[in-house]
Order: structure tokens, then sequence, then C-alpha cells
């Protein structure tokens, strides 16, 4: 069978580097707050391009952790509005019910699955205080416009890098990008722990320091508590796994890109509709100076194709041993957790959740399986 993602051959290819990671995080006797998440957010701060990386317990908790900041700083308060894609991983939209802010969904565009940033204005009020941008799949949600928008009224842009580590806009990481960022460290993200993770990346010194106190009780000093905190640390061993991982991330994202240039130039079928077809410029990719790796604007977290037949082509793809899943099956909007909204109606976005089909990739794929799902897929009737 070709699996989805083999999450065990990813991490075969470091077996000897991790093991000794997690014997010296067990020998050290040093299990949180130590050394290792100190060289890992310097690591990673460097590799992003951004002044601050805070290490926090998975990437949900970052995205909480940069709005409960917003509040504490006085920036946001209480029904307060944040602007979300609709079609958004449901964490992107619990950050913001969490904090007992508002979110106000706005469509996505249909060819790219990101923000439609031209409907961001309308939905602009008095209580709107931030854009949360989600780079959807692993590709970079921004433009010139969105940046504008956010002066114009005074906006913050959280993004939400979940799913784009690594991905290069203009010449800049996401998670640079905005004003700050959650990051997620998810087994399954394109930078994978061992267990869960998460980092806050932003620019911001105040921010950057309210994230790290909230996220350790609210205490700076052991004992004494200047906020109403959580506890959401990274774990020393998740760093040292993170710090080995750190430094394939360019070569794995570079191997997803080859994949899906290779799916996008050879899946040819009447009823499919490929990743982004508007955007013929999606594989023009720009060297970066740094190690002859290309600069990307999508990681390709996830491989998405739309077809209206795509019940019959999963299960005909499952019985020819072709693993694929559903990114995501039920929008937020129609889910229990948020039944007030149940009654909406957001065109793009269940169209998009009615039709997406998340094809295998990873950088462990071998290129026979590549050729073996396009084939398949082709041949699909
Ligand atoms: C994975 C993910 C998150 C949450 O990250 P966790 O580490 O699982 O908490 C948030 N937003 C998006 C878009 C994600 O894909």
């Amino acid at each position: 069978m070709i699996k989805f993602l083999d999450l065990q051959k990813i991490n075969a290819q470091y077996a000897a580097e991790l093991k000794q990671a997690a014997a010296d995080v067990i020998d050290s006797g040093w299990y949180l707050q130590g050394e290792r998440v100190k060289q890992f957010e310097a690591n990673l701060a460097n590799y992003i391009g951004v002044k601050h990386t805070i290490g926090v317990a998975n990437g949900l908790d970052a995205l909480r952790l940069i709005l409960k900041a917003y509040i504490e700083m006085g920036i946001m308060r209480e029904g307060d509005e944040v602007i979300v894609p609709a079609n958004t991983y449901i964490a992107s939209i619990l950050a913001i019910t969490d904090n007992r802010l508002k979110p106000v969904l706005v469509e996505p565009d249909i060819n790219t699955c990101n923000l439609d940033i031209s409907l961001i204005e309308q939905h602009i009020t008095a209580r709107t205080r931030a854009i949360m941008v989600v780079h959807l799949y692993g590709q970079i949600c921004w433009s010139e416009k969105l940046e504008l928008i956010a002066k114009r009224y005074n906006l913050k842009i959280i993004e939400d890098n979940a799913q784009a580590i690594g991905a290069i806009w203009n010449g800049k990481r996401s998670g640079t990008l905005g004003d700050a960022a959650g990051n997620s460290f998810y087994p399954g993200k394109n930078l994978g722990a061992l267990g869960d993770a998460g980092a806050v990346t932003t620019k911001d010194d105040q921010l950057a320091e309210i994230v790290r106190t909230l996220g350790n009780y609210g205490s700076k000093q052991k004992y004494v508590n200047e906020y109403q905190g959580l506890n959401s640390r990274l774990d020393e061993i998740q760093a040292a796994f993170l710090d080995v991982k750190l430094k394939y991330l360019d070569a794995e994202n570079q191997r997803r890109h080859e994949i899906a240039q290779y799916y996008c130039a050879n899946i040819h079928h009447p009823e499919i509709i490929l990743p982004n077809s508007q955007n013929s410029s999606l594989f023009t990719v720009i060297p970066s100076e740094a190690k002859g790796y290309f600069s990307l604007t999508h990681v390709w977290h996830i491989f998405i194709i739309r077809t209206s037949n795509r019940e019959k082509l999963q299960t005909y793809l499952t019985e020819n041993g072709i693993q694929t899943l559903i990114h995501y099956p039920i929008p937020p909007h129609k889910q229990g957790a948020y039944k007030e909204w149940n009654n909406l109606s957001f065109p793009n976005t269940e169209q998009i959740h009615n039709e997406v089909l998340s094809l295998p990739i990873s950088p462990v794929m071998e290129m026979e399986e590549v050729k073996k799902v396009i084939s398949l897929v082709n041949s699909f009737l």
C-alpha cells in the first residue's frame, strides 16, 4: 500500500541522530525550559529570519497565546473581531473563540483555497482588530494589498503558519510576514516533532515577552504570577528532536515541490482540477541564496485535487492500494462546536470541502509510487 504519509520512514532517515538526541536529554536530567529549547529557538529564529521564537506546547496554543497577549497588551478586548478564512482547520478558529474574540469568517479563493484578500475590506467593522491569514496546504497567503489594508485600518496580521514552515514570499519566510505567527510541529507537519510541539514567531519585543510569560503560568520569576497564564511549554526532548530535523527541512520541502510539480505535469483527467490551476507561475521558482534550495511560495504540506466525484475516486484509489485523506470533510461553520453558524452559507468553502481529496505526498515517497498514483488517477473512469 502507498501510505498517505509514512512517518516511520521519514523519521527512520534520522534515527541515529534522534536516538542520540533523546539519550542526551535523558542523561541531562533537565526536561523543561533548558538549553535545548533555547538552542532550538535560536536555530529556528535564524532559519526563519525573525527576532523572537518562543517554543510552546502545540500550534493551537501558539495562536491562542498570541491573541491572549494582545488582550493583555490592551490591543484587543472581549468581543473584538478577527477576520479568518471560513475553510481553515478548526484550530485557527478555536484560538479566537477561546479568547472570547469573534471570528469573522471570510470566503477563500476557489483556486488557491486561501483567504480571498479582495473580500476582506467589506468585512471590516469598528471592532475589527486583526486578520488571521492561514497558509493553507503549505501555500503562502499574502499580498501587498493585504499589507495596505492592515495599515489603513490599523489591524494586526497573524499568520497561521502551521502548514507552511519554510515557504518564502519575496525573499521572506512565512512566519515573518505578519505581526506574529503560530507554528505547529505536530508529527505530520513539514517540520514534525515526535509528539506535540509549536512555536510563536514575532519581531515584536513586547509581544514576545508576554507570550513567553503567559505560556509559563503568567510567570517570569518562579511563584510570581503577573498574568492568568497557561502551562504551554516546549519539552526539551521535542526541542532536541526538532533541532535534528530542522537541518533537513529545506531539502524535504524541495522534494515535496518536485513531487507536486510531477503530479501537476502528469495528471490529466477531464474531471479533476489540479491545485491552483489558475496560477501558472506556481512552479517558476527562484533559487535562494542559501544552500542552493529554491525559494518556494508553496511547500506542499498537502497536495489536493478537486473533483465532484470525490467519494468514487477515493474508493477506487483505496481499492488499488493508495491511501488518500480529505482536508477537511466538514467546514468549521457546519461543526457541532459552532452550532450558531450551522445555517450560514459559504459556497466556496462548502465546494472545497465537498470536492477536495489529498493525494500522498512526502519527502520519502519513491518515484515509482508517485508514478503509480498518477497512472491510477489518470485511468479513473
Ligand atoms: C495543525 C494545525 C494547527 C494546530 O496545530 P497543533 O500543533 O495540532 O495544535 C493550526 N492551524 C492549522 C491550519 C493546522 O494545520
